[in-house]
């Protein structure tokens, strides 16, 4: 990786996804944090945790199928200047809140606007 940085990048990290993912060990996830964190580009890492949520919450139907289809949905519907962000957001909820097995919803500040609130826990309300 770090010869190809050298020899095909004069030395430095690139900043798009199309090139970053030409470096051995770096996918579309890892492009997707180095531009967002590092050059704040409008850019969504799926992982597990930001996958898992937004199915969950209903920020994405829940029938997306793959991390690409749900960052195109997330891209897509979050205002452009705060994606870069978004993507902490939803990894730290799905981290310390919306947990993969029993998610702490009493503990939980969206849950008015959460699809599997409304419709699993709580459909009464
Ligand atoms: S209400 Fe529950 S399921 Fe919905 S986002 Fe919060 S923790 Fe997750």
């Amino acid at each position: 990786m770090a010869k190809m940085v050298m020899e095909k990048f004069d030395g430095k990290i690139p900043m798009t996804i199309d090139e970053l993912i030409q470096l051995p060990g770096v996918g579309r996830k890892t492009a997707n944090v180095v531009t967002s964190v590092v050059d704040k580009q409008p850019n969504m890492a799926v992982d597990t945790h930001v996958f898992r949520v937004s199915k969950r919450i209903g920020l994405v139907p829940i029938t997306t199928k793959t991390p690409f289809a749900v960052e195109k949905e997330l891209v897509k519907n979050f205002p452009t200047e705060l994606i870069h962000k978004a993507h902490h957001w939803l990894i730290l909820h799905g981290r310390y809140i919306c947990v993969a097995r029993n998610p702490k919803c009493e503990q939980c500040g969206i849950r008015p606007a959460c699809r599997y609130f409304r419709t699993v826990i709580s459909p009464a309300l």
